[in-house]
């Protein structure tokens, strides 16, 4: 198993009923991208589509995605335009990442030094931090 560091939320920038097809499309057609940029993906009704298995490397973060995971919500063009379906899917998405990697750091892709893009559009260690605590009272379903 690779050495996971940071678990990422990301937003897709983009209006919040855009097609997965159509992002999908978009990583491959326009930026040329053999994988994709995401290993989740959280449609706006809060519905969760896996992309990427763990194991494999995403492009998420430039220079930081052999470390990493990413989980991004459909949305987030203009402002953090979350639905609560989306709000609760992306916590569900680091719980279960936070039992399997309890010592990664839940973070968002603007945090990363050099990055001037505000991706996902909000504080996700800020809103998204209590889960440390939840993730290390429950025992990991992995066992
Ligand atoms: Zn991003």
């Amino acid at each position: 198993m690779r050495t996971i560091t940071h678990l990422v939320v990301h937003c897709t920038a983009t209006p919040k009923h855009t097609t997965i097809a159509s992002i999908r499309r978009y990583w491959k057609e326009a930026l040329g991208w053999k994988s994709v940029g995401y290993h989740k993906i959280i449609e706006a009704t809060g519905n969760i589509v896996t992309l990427a298995e763990d194991s494999k490397v995403t492009n998420g973060v430039a220079g930081h995605n052999s470390t990493s995971l990413h989980v991004s919500y459909i949305g987030g063009k203009d402002t953090d335009d979350r639905s609560i379906g989306q709000r609760q899917a992306i916590a569900g998405v680091l719980l279960e990442w936070l039992k399997k990697y309890p010592t990664a750091r839940i973070c968002g892709h603007r945090d990363f030094a050099g990055v001037t893009k505000d991706c996902p559009r909000f504080s996700a260690e800020k809103e998204y931090g209590y889960l440390y605590l939840t993730a290390a009272g429950t025992p990991s379903q992995e066992g």
